[in-house]
């Protein structure tokens, strides 16, 4: 692994270990109707074909396409087909069946001509247009066909698969276990929104973004509370490990003397695989595993938390749930300011977004990157990503970006 100078790790040599230390969880067996946002853990294979037999596409009449040589001519109707009802008897020439969409076609039939170019006159249907063989007929499986793998292993179900699934007759289906994270604040100066608070005193904001990010990327966020900036407090983790697939913890992973949590931690089984990486804002992280638990120590400021999680722990639940795993996807924005020469760090500035009249997206980085600013943080809608020493860019050039405004 290369590291730069002053032990960092490189961003993407961070994220290449952090996944080497996740493994796919297992898999659980639920209904169909509990399915969504779950990810598949296996393929699914139709138990149906669809339509199972050929079907009318319009309400109209089924004829014989040979009828209508020439047109308007009369034909006798001899019965209905509706959706679920068929008519199960052959229509001969000159006949007609009354059908509608969704029915089933009857025998002899081969064209449907629809309502709006007929007249009906007692059980004489006057048919004003002529139609091609098959005209508005869905053949048998024209959707798909039974033994068809239509849903892969490592999908995530949105409701277009659900629906697919159920019209598969697919009542039962295998997902992967969700990862239950568990997320540990720490901090003297911290209290819970409501609680009452000191002079020198805020409120954790990190541990309920977190279990917000958990939820809505498939996880079960299992909140530890605030650990106190004393070794007791901090150990006390230990006893509430076991049934994790994974621990967060918030804050204490710098160099202050009262970031304990490499110390302590250490001290009691974590064993680190890195705890520095060149980026911005996100330089003190850490990466381990404790009693065989892979942890990832995300830094206390709220801007560094977040933009760490979603850089390292979404690809990491994304494993864990057997997702197909992408580094945070980028894309190509124009710059809408000018940005100075970068130093070795990789950096992610908070960015508003717009568009020009081509449509092109144009990033405009905050004056103001300070980490510890939420309010900025809330509002920017993608991370302007500048490598290590890269150089000097000027408005009207292109940069890559991450977005914000379509993630959690
Ligand atoms: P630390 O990494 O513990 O030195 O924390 C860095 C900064 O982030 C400090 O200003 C902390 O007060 C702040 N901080 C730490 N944890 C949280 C949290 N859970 N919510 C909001 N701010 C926090
Ligand atoms: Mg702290």
């Amino acid at each position: 692994m290369s590291e730069l100078n002053s032990g960092m790790l490189a961003v993407d040599d961070a994220l290449k270990n952090v996944l080497l230390g996740i493994k796919q969880l297992d898999y659980e067996q639920i209904s169909i109707a509990q399915a969504q946002d779950r990810v598949l853990a296996e393929d699914l294979i139709s138990r149906f074909t669809q339509p199972p037999s050929a079907v009318s596409a319009m309400d109209g009449y089924a004829v014989l396409a040979d009828d209508l040589e020439t047109i308007p001519t009369t034909l006798t109707q001899v019965g209905e087909s509706a959706a679920g009802r068929s008519f199960f008897g052959k229509i001969q020439a000159g006949q007609t069946v009354r059908i509608y969409t969704g029915a089933t076609i009857p025998e002899g039939a081969n064209a449907i001509i629809i309502q709006e170019d007929t007249e009906k006159l007692g059980k004489k249907i006057i048919i004003k247009e002529a139609a091609p063989i098959g005209k508005y007929i869905r053949p048998a499986g024209l959707d798909f066909k039974i033994g068809q793998t239509l849903l892969k292993t490592g999908i995530r179900l949105n409701s277009r698969n659900i629906a697919l699934a159920a019209a598969m007759n697919i009542p039962w289906l295998k997902v992967t276990r969700k990862p239950r994270i568990a997320i540990l604040s720490t901090g003297d100066e911290l209290v819970l929104p409501g609680e009452a608070i000191g002079s020198d005193q805020i409120i954790s904001s990190n541990s309920l973004g977190l279990a917000a990010m958990v939820t809505a990327s498939g996880g079960i966020p299992i909140n530890l509370g605030i650990a106190k900036d004393d070794p007791s407090s901090l150990k006390e983790i230990i006893s509430k490990l076991s049934g994790l697939d994974m621990l967060i913890t918030i804050g204490g992973a710098s160099v202050g003397d009262y970031d304990l949590v490499k110390s302590v931690l250490g001290k009691a089984g974590l064993d680190i695989t890195f705890s520095r990486v060149a980026m911005r804002p996100g330089k003190p992280l850490i990466f381990g595993h404790i009693l065989g638990i892979p942890m990832l120590g995300l830094p206390g400021n709220p801007v560094s938390a977040g933009v760490t999680a979603t850089l390292f722990l979404l690809p990491a639940i994304n494993k864990m749930l057997g997702m197909e795993v992408v580094s945070s996807r980028t894309e190509t924005a124009i710059l809408g300011c000018d940005l100075n020469k970068n130093d070795k760090r990789q950096d992610y500035l908070r960015a508003k977004i717009s568009f020009n009249k081509a449509g092109d997206i144009i990033a405009i980085p905050f004056d103001q990157q300070d980490s510890s600013m939420l309010a900025n943080y809330a509002k920017a809608q993608c991370l302007v990503l500048r490598l290590p020493f890269a150089n000097a860019i000027s408005k009207g050039e292109s940069v890559k970006i991450i977005r914000l405004d379509y993630t959690f």
